[in-house]
């Protein structure tokens, strides 16, 4: 996809920013933020290209931005084909939102003998769908890229740094919890800030 401005980007950010300036209940967040990656992912021509860039071995992770206080961070997420997650959660909030292809999430509970078990059948989100997870939502997932030959990409908000919350993925069979912190694919992010076109239109 052509890359065109980062000002969607941007204007999600700002928005997102005024929405945790506002509130920190959980379920506000994620209705009112909801539409807010709506209008994100609804257009693709913003994302830079080397945060669209898949790994030939596993799913790539981006820091697109994180708040200064971490009370939330954007990332996109960039399955390559076959790529999928193990059992995890997330231990906060989080809205995810396919901007391109196509990804097939299963939902886990866990029994009364502490194993986890799928929530019925994969469901494929496509482009502008939009997926919710919490801990009272449901907070154990797997996510897959459901395209066997091209890369999809979603756009995902969590409520704090979620590439460096210490949290879990799980033995299906077991139940049993594993720590991990999933960290980024890079060191560097997108500049939002740079409106010197917006301001020089027509400078080289
Ligand atoms: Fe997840």
């Amino acid at each position: 996809m052509q890359f065109k401005s980062i000002e969607p980007l941007r204007n999600f950010v700002i928005d997102m920013t005024r929405l945790v300036d506002a509130t920190s209940t959980e379920a506000e967040l994620l209705r009112k933020g909801r539409p807010l990656l709506e209008t994100l992912i609804s257009t693709d021509t913003w994302l830079p290209e080397f945060c669209a860039q898949p790994h030939a071995d596993h799913y790539q992770q981006y820091l697109l931005h994180a708040d200064p206080l971490e009370r939330f961070s954007v990332v996109s997420f960039v399955w390559g084909p076959g790529q999928r997650t193990p059992v995890h959660n997330h231990t906060t909030w989080g809205l995810i939102g396919v901007l391109r292809g196509a990804e097939a999430g299963v939902r886990y509970q866990r029994n009364p003998d502490g194993t986890l078990s799928p929530c019925g059948e994969a469901i494929v989100l496509r482009a502008g769908h939009i997926d919710a997870v919490s801990p009272s939502i449901g907070d154990i997932h797997t996510v897959a890229n459901a395209l066997e030959n091209m890369a999809s990409i979603s756009i995902h908000v969590y409520g704090g740094n979620i590439g460096g919350t210490s949290r879990h993925t799980f033995d299906p069979h077991t139940g049993e919890p594993k720590e991990f912190v999933s960290g980024y694919a890079t060191d560097v992010v997108p500049n939002l800030w740079d409106r010197s076109r917006a301001i020089r239109p027509n400078a080289v």
